[in-house]
């Protein structure tokens, strides 16, 4: 890519790009012609997908929420990307609510579709959040992040979600973004963010075929890119949505509770606390073990006052883990059937996510791919973000050239026909955008209903596969006597975010009215995306109002110790009853800081400047006689030093 505009130069707030992760989320935005991942306000190029809510009435959103977790677990919120877009009877939520800290329960949609809410204690309340409403409290973190770095309000961004999510876990993630307060230019798939990353890198000469193998916190996506001169085509997709680090150290906690079990006869599993703590130093001993053949756990009075020490090898960790590592491995090659390819054609395999450091899989990996180098040149935490930056510069025009990127569907989209079958429209690896119709006819005699089940997924018999929504067709007219059955053509569009939008048409009367699709989905309707935006901007509100009173307070503070200090250090410079007038209203401040440790940051403001405004006169004064002393005292020196 030619290094050309930059940020701000047409006058326009840059647009950013963000890796929202299960675990850790990263941002980036396109700067001076390259991709600056940026720091968060603790220095971290990555801020943990991580919300809390303490018991002191504050709100935490990243490190100093995950910092705080083992103390508060019932009120940390992390995670929330498995459960966006999802039902809460989906097994993989019924399964993870097992082994959250927090409540989840279910919530009754308009649809009578079944949404899981994140129950928390807020302000001494229970209070019920969705997975969108978290999701956006990351992504808003994410933007003032930029917005600190860049110094200006930042609205447009890109933002990516795993090659496998569905259309539902799409529009949740963009819905997401709108309550954050952003324009979600795009959404686009993280291992194709992360093959962009790799030809910015790179810049590859000739037809190479790459494959990225992207294994994060919570989801395992791979790709298959074929990336020629400007053009960028994903062949297939392939994942899994519920696999990734978090799993690994689920295995890890699951050995350690029997290992409890077995040597105290006692079990930890209830224990939030514990369990909290006892994950966090499992994913601390993964990490380690991708360095070192063995590592210790040590936990002071993990449970009942019973101190806990373990050792954990890699081999261990590699038994305990193979099913999940063998997993990657087929949908490794699945990927690879997807694009009718053969393992010899790969001309790279990158490797992405921070679950790929793992040393087991990257050499299963590398024996799959007959002992093929891999290719590690990109940072695996931030490639995403990297690509989604570079993207999301050339879509709001900061970048002159464009790249043609062609993604695909991750698996087939049908109707369930009147032989219960799944009847596609639209197979999977189709190239997105696209549109595709069929023709259906209805079945029995005078039907004037017509209920359309949408799936997605490759099984034959449509209710094995995943059930995206539902919707119907009424006030179909009878059939003349010529023609038993009623025409109705069937619209698929997928757009360039992922997101499916259907349509059906009667074709005898050539009118949509009173056919009216009713999407039945986990979506959000307009009024409850317009009542969370209300929640959230009142949130950050209450949290901009925390922050400037945290500073009001500790200037006010700062400013009185600090002139309490000059004036005892000058006290001969100025007349005792200016000194007594400055003392007396710094003494009066501090108590008054005592007594209303709770007012409102506009309180703080206007005490300050009172306080200024009596102090800082008599000061001056003050000083500009110890310089005059000091002005004379040289000029005494100099004399003394002239006349000798
Ligand atoms: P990502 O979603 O790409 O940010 O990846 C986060 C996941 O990578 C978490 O589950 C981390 O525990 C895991 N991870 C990060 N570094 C390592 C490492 N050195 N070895 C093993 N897993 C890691």
């Amino acid at each position: 890519m030619a290094s050309t505009s930059m940020v701000g130069e047409k006058g326009k707030a840059p647009a950013i790009g963000i890796d929202l992760g299960t675990t850790y989320s990263c941002v980036a935005v396109w700067e001076h012609g390259a991709v600056e991942i940026i720091a968060n306000d603790q220095g971290n190029r990555t801020t943990p997908s991580c919300v809390a809510f303490t018991k002191n009435d504050q709100r935490l959103v990243g490190d100093a929420a995950k910092n705080q977790a083992p103390v508060n677990a019932n009120n940390t919120i992390f995670d929330a990307k498995r459960l966006i877009g999802r039902s809460f009877n989906d097994e993989s939520v019924l399964k993870d609510m097992g082994l959250w800290p927090f409540k989840v329960v279910a919530c009754f949609g308009s649809n009578n579709e079944k949404k899981p809410m994140i129950v928390v204690n807020y302000k001494g309340q229970e209070k019920e959040f969705s997975a969108e409403e978290i999701s956006a409290m990351i992504l808003s973190k994410m933007k003032e992040t930029a917005e600190a770095y860049l110094g200006t309000n930042v609205k447009d961004a890109v933002i990516t979600v795993p090659a496998y999510f569905n259309t539902l876990q799409r529009q949740a993630t963009k819905d997401a973004g709108i309550i954050a307060g952003l324009n979600v230019l795009r959404i686009i798939n993280e291992p194709t963010a992360a093959a962009f990353a790799y030809c910015l890198d790179k810049k590859a000469s000739g037809r190479k075929n790459v494959m990225v193998f992207d294994l994060g916190g919570g989801t395992f996506d791979v790709s298959l890119v074929v990336i020629e001169k400007e053009s960028f085509e994903v062949k297939s997709v392939n994942g899994d949505t519920h696999l990734g680090g978090e799993d690994i150290d689920n295995n890890m906690v699951s050995h350690f509770v029997e290992e409890f079990k077995r040597k105290y006869r006692k079990d930890i599993k209830k224990n939030h606390k514990a369990m909290g703590r006892l994950r966090a130093a499992c994913e601390v001993a993964k990490r380690n073990l991708s360095t070192t053949s063995s590592t210790l756990i040590e936990l002071d009075c993990l449970f009942d006052g019973i101190d806990f020490s373990s050792c954990m090898t890699r081999a261990r960790f590699e038994k305990l883990n193979m099913e999940l590592f063998k997993k990657c491995i087929d949908i490794t090659e699945k990927c690879l059937m997807g694009a009718n390819m053969r393992k010899n054609e790969v001309h790279e395999v990158v490797l992405v996510g921070g679950s790929s450091r793992i040393p087991k899989i990257q050499q299963m990996l590398q024996d799959f791919f007959g002992g093929k180098k891999l290719n590690k040149s990109i940072n695996p935490d931030e490639a995403v973000a990297y690509g989604d930056a570079a993207h999301a510069a050339m879509l709001s025009g900061m970048e002159n050239n464009e790249f043609v990127l062609t993604d695909v569907t991750p698996l087939s989209l049908g109707i369930e026909n009147s032989n219960a079958e799944l009847s596609v429209l639209i197979p999977r690896n189709t190239p997105i955008p696209t549109k595709k119709e069929k023709l259906f006819h209805t079945v029995k005699k005078n039907q004037s209903e017509v209920l359309f089940s949408v799936y997605e997924g490759e099984r034959i018999t449509a209710r094995d596969n995943n059930l995206l929504g539902s919707f119907e067709l009424s006030g179909v007219p009878p059939a003349s006597k010529r023609k038993s059955c009623i025409d109705i053509n069937v619209c698929f569009e997928v757009d360039s975010d992922g997101i499916l939008k259907c349509d059906a048409q009667e074709l005898s009367t050539l009118k949509n009215s009173g056919m009216t699709v009713s999407y039945h989905s986990g979506r959000l309707s307009r009024e409850e995306i317009g009542k969370m935006i209300k929640v959230a901007e009142k949130l950050n509100y209450e949290d901009d109002q925390k922050r400037r009173k945290a500073k009001a307070k500790n200037d006010m503070e700062n400013y009185a110790h600090e002139k309490r200090r000059l004036l005892r250090c000058d006290a001969d410079k100025i007349g005792k009853k200016d000194r007594r007038k400055v003392e007396d209203a710094i003494q009066q401040t501090l108590q008054w800081l005592d007594w209303n440790v709770l007012t409102e940051a506009s309180k703080f403001e206007d005490k300050m400047l009172e306080l200024q405004s009596i102090c800082d006169p008599i000061i001056a004064q003050m000083q500009l006689h110890r310089d005059d002393a000091r002005v004379n005292k040289t000029a005494q020196r100099v004399e003394i030093i002239d006349s000798d």
